[in-house]
């Protein structure tokens, strides 16, 4: 299926914006290189990896590492600095000032809303609704026929996020296939999946390039920040039509990820890298399994939320208390109840083994 009509959902001015041809972007080869300003070498580190360099504007070898990693064509790759930068790089390219829009589906995580914000874009809201899984799903009716209201800024975006921040569970794939069908066209659909890794890997969503190929309106948003254990790296990945690629490509800065961010992105992107991912992803599931049978335990906790990620969230009667009684012993878990559609509740990421015992600890009896 074509992906044409994408041009015609950008800003209409980025069709003719020429971005800026940075020495590196714009001629490569050579071996003396004077036509970037640099030094000849770093003088603090004499010995450094070409610190001296302005970095690639994409780095070839990282795009086709998460390429091969996800089961992907690296022109469907752009790197950025963390997945946090492509909502933001999406939301600019896209949506024009008030008269667009972003869809988001609230409770959901934050950074959809601020960053359209930020823009100036409106933000439409259509909240999840109470599902059989004990948790909330997409009310795809309800998106659909805000999608279509012409009274309104048009939506251009449509963030889901899946597994769910702040809830923890999958987004049914039944429901995102039927979105994605009935967006046509209209929007793009961006599926944030910060936390694929944790999820089932006979999941729908985990080999996405099978729905890429079906469904061009499609953008998916990955990261090394969390299963890959690489937050303070700022490394993440908009994955998508080539169409889209070279859209955002002309929003993204020019020197977008610093060389020991694409270095360490690289290695942990190597055969030995995704092992030992995939094993501290093991131990992490292992963790939440022994968080779930305490939690089991305390007359205090009003629902576990269903998680198929690296963090649990349960309803309890005092937030406020339980999360203060915490960081008096020190440690750190996050209130969520001003999430909107959400009662009291809180968040808890799981950690190391020795971590955790330090949170049974601390716990309310
Ligand atoms: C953590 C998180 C991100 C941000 O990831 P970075 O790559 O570190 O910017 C994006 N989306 C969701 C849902 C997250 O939980």
């Amino acid at each position: 299926m074509s992906a044409e009509f994408v041009n015609k959902l950008q800003r209409q001015h980025l069709a003719e914006l020429v971005p800026y041809q940075s020495a590196r972007r714009s001629m490569s080869g050579g071996s003396t290189w004077l036509n970037a300003n640099e030094a000849p070498l770093t003088p603090a580190f004499p010995e450094a990896p070409e610190w001296n360099r302005y970095p690639s504007f994409q780095n070839a070898a990282l795009n086709q590492a998460y390429a091969d990693y996800a089961g992907l064509k690296s022109e469907q790759v752009l790197s950025c600095r963390g997945s946090d930068e492509a909502i933001d790089l999406l939301i600019r390219a896209f949506c024009e000032p008030v008269n667009d829009a972003v869809m988001i589906t609230t409770p959901t995580y934050g950074m959809y809303a601020i960053s359209a914000a930020t823009q100036g874009a409106a933000v439409a809201d259509c909240p999840l609704i109470a599902s059989a899984d004990n948790s909330l799903q997409l009310d795809v009716a309800s998106m659909l026929q805000r999608l279509r209201d012409p009274q309104q800024p048009r939506v251009k975006l449509i963030f889901v996020c899946s597994p769910s921040n702040p809830l923890g569970n999958l987004v049914d794939s039944g429901a995102l296939e039927q979105l994605l069908a009935g967006v046509g066209q209209q929007a793009l659909v961006v599926l944030d999946q910060a936390y694929v890794e944790f999820i089932e890997q006979s999941s729908a969503q985990v080999q996405i390039s099978d729905w890429l190929a079906r469904y061009p309106q499609l953008v998916v948003l990955r990261t090394l920040s969390k299963a890959f254990g690489l937050a303070g790296l700022r490394c993440g990945f908009a994955i998508g039509q080539p169409e889209v690629m070279d859209i955002l490509r002309k929003v993204i800065a020019p020197y977008p990820l610093p060389e020991p961010t694409i270095s360490g992105a690289t290695a942990a992107l190597s055969a030995t890298g995704i092992q030992s991912m995939q094993a501290q992803v093991a131990a992490t599931l292992e963790q939440r399994a022994r968080l779930l049978e305490v939690l089991q335990n305390k007359a205090w906790v009003e629902k576990i939320w269903p998680s198929a990620t690296n963090f649990v969230l349960i309803s309890v009667a005092d937030a406020p208390a339980i999360v203060q009684q915490c960081q008096q012993a020190g440690v750190l878990i996050r209130n969520q109840s001003s999430q909107p559609g959400l009662s009291p509740c809180v968040r808890i990421s799981i950690g190391s083994a020795e971590e955790m015992d330090r949170l049974f600890e601390v716990l309310p009896a």
